[in-house]
């Protein structure tokens, strides 16, 4: 019996009934992961420890975990002991790390096996995979659209069943929009709810790490694993984590959702409308009663996320400097010469007008202006989230303003053209709540992204709304054509 497409709970339902054992289910899923390597998903496979894994628990009888012998792929940003480890960059090509990520450990530690390591945008700037220095990744639904990004070969090896749930991060939107063009479910968790250290950081006060999966309940079950306080990171929250499985089965009826007023959502296309509406009414019949709300300062987010992602970029990147690891270029004149260089041949050029701009929004005479401003403003739409949440309990977005586009149509002359590809998704990270994509239909035959934003540490809300609202719909269950999509 196929293992594609199946979810982490109908393949742990096969290894208990012994349909299947780990070894035969990582062998499926290797195989799988070959035979579609035209959507350039992985950059690197962990062919020989991932069967070394399955079979060492085949031969464990005892199963405690849902995660046991249950295969996963991870961005290429979670640092993997002696697993190559890029960032899909030219500077980091040859790098491995000497340990693994937290939220990677974790996962590991619950029993599940990292197959491979996933294609993604240059140290995760990006929307579209196309700043990748491996190529591009292609969306299962049409192999010409890209898959979103950042962690664009995380959805999309998700979305072509080659393993049923992978590990993102999102610093405004990675996860949760490459989820939704590729039709499947991403929750980006709560700032601080999951362990930062061993992640490659791009801006370390909004990068966060979660789940990519086909349902919500799935991507309870790899919250429940990832989560937790880890004294290695600072930012780390030191709060009980919940059992996200416990109550999301819970009817939702009598709750609150806000609409914001600020996003004109009369100026998407009709069909992105036309499916928020429908999402909508079925939330109305769930019980689901729904109010406008105002986030005044919520107009703000790109402009105030494009100073201080870059800002901290800029500062992040300066490890990168070919001495320590890394590329290093050759023939070099002198030290300072060996670091043009590298930096120069090491760095796309999405990750230097980054560098670029953040280094300028730093410097003394523009810091006041541009980062320290954008840090008010910040604080301004933090308040504007928590004033809304005095009112509701759930806010409700599209994911983003459209469905996937083809290659090279958008941002090669203007950047800001893909930095607005995230006006729904930025402001949840600018205020480090929590917000979950999940697929409502398809457009012009690709999947389109609701989104839901919870409050402060209240993924369990957002899971128990999208779990119900999957329950009584069937968007989740459509499957790209692999053979046909062109
Ligand atoms: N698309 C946004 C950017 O390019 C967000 C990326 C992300 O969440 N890592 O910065």
């Amino acid at each position: 019996m196929s293992i594609q497409f199946k979810t982490i709970v109908e393949l742990r339902a096969m290894l208990d009934s012994k349909q299947i054992s780990a070894a035969e289910l990582m062998q499926e899923s290797l195989g799988l992961a070959k035979k579609h390597e035209e959507l350039n998903c992985f950059v690197t496979m962990n062919e020989e420890q991932a069967l070394k894994k399955a079979s060492a628990i085949d031969l464990n009888e005892k199963t405690t975990s849902n995660l046991s012998g249950i295969p996963l792929a991870q961005k290429d940003l979670f640092c993997t002991e002696g697993l190559r480890t890029t960032c899909s960059s030219k500077i980091l090509s040859n790098f491995i790390p000497p340990y693994t990520a937290t939220a990677v450990k974790n996962l590991e530690d619950a029993g599940s096996v990292t197959i491979g390591k996933t294609n993604m945008d240059e140290f995760a700037m990006g929307s579209s995979n196309e700043t990748s220095f491996f190529g591009s990744v292609h969306n299962p639904w049409k192999k010409e659209y890209v898959p979103g990004g950042s962690s664009g070969g995380s959805a999309a090896a998700v979305a072509a069943g080659i393993v049923p749930a992978a590990t993102g991060t999102d610093t405004g939107g990675s996860i949760r929009q490459p989820a939704a063009h590729c039709g499947i479910t991403g929750l980006k968790p709560t700032y601080g709810r999951v362990s930062r250290w061993g992640m490659i950081a791009f801006a370390s006060s909004l990068d966060q790490a979660g789940p990519l999966a086909r349902t919500s309940e799935d991507c309870a079950i790899l919250l429940n694993a990832m989560s937790g306080f880890d004294s290695k990171d600072t930012t780390s929250l030191n709060t009980e984590v919940p059992d996200f499985l416990e109550n999301i089965n819970n009817p939702i009826n009598g709750i609150r959702i806000g609409i914001i007023k600020e996003f004109n959502l009369a100026d998407l296309d009709s069909q992105v409308q036309e499916r928020f509406e429908e999402s909508k009414k079925t939330y109305e019949k769930l019980g689901a009663r729904f109010v406008e709300v105002s986030l005044p300062n919520i107009s703000a987010s790109v402009p105030t996320y494009y100073s201080i992602a870059p800002a901290e970029c800029s500062s992040n990147l300066s490890r990168f400097d070919g001495v320590r690891f890394g590329y290093r270029a050759e023939n070099t004149d002198d030290l300072n010469d060996l670091y043009i260089k590298s930096r120069s041949e090491g760095f796309g050029d999405e990750v230097k007008r980054r560098i670029l701009i953040g280094t300028y929004a730093l410097s003394a005479g523009y810091y006041d202006a541009y980062y320290k401003k954008a840090q008010q403003v910040r604080r301004l739409i933090k308040e504007d989230f928590e004033h809304a949440f005095e009112s509701v309990d759930l806010l409700m977005t599209p994911t983003s303003p459209n469905t996937a586009f083809k290659f090279g149509s958008k941002g090669t002359q203007n950047p800001v053209e893909l930095y607005l590809e995230d006006l729904f998704t930025i402001s949840s990270n600018l205020a480090g709540i929590p917000a979950i994509s999940i697929p409502h239909g398809l457009v012009n035959s690709l999947p389109a992204g609701l989104q839901l934003i919870g409050n402060f540490l209240r993924e369990d809300q957002l899971l128990n709304a999208a779990h119900i609202f999957q329950k009584n719909s069937d968007f989740h269950l459509l499957k790209p054509d692999l053979e046909g999509s062109q």
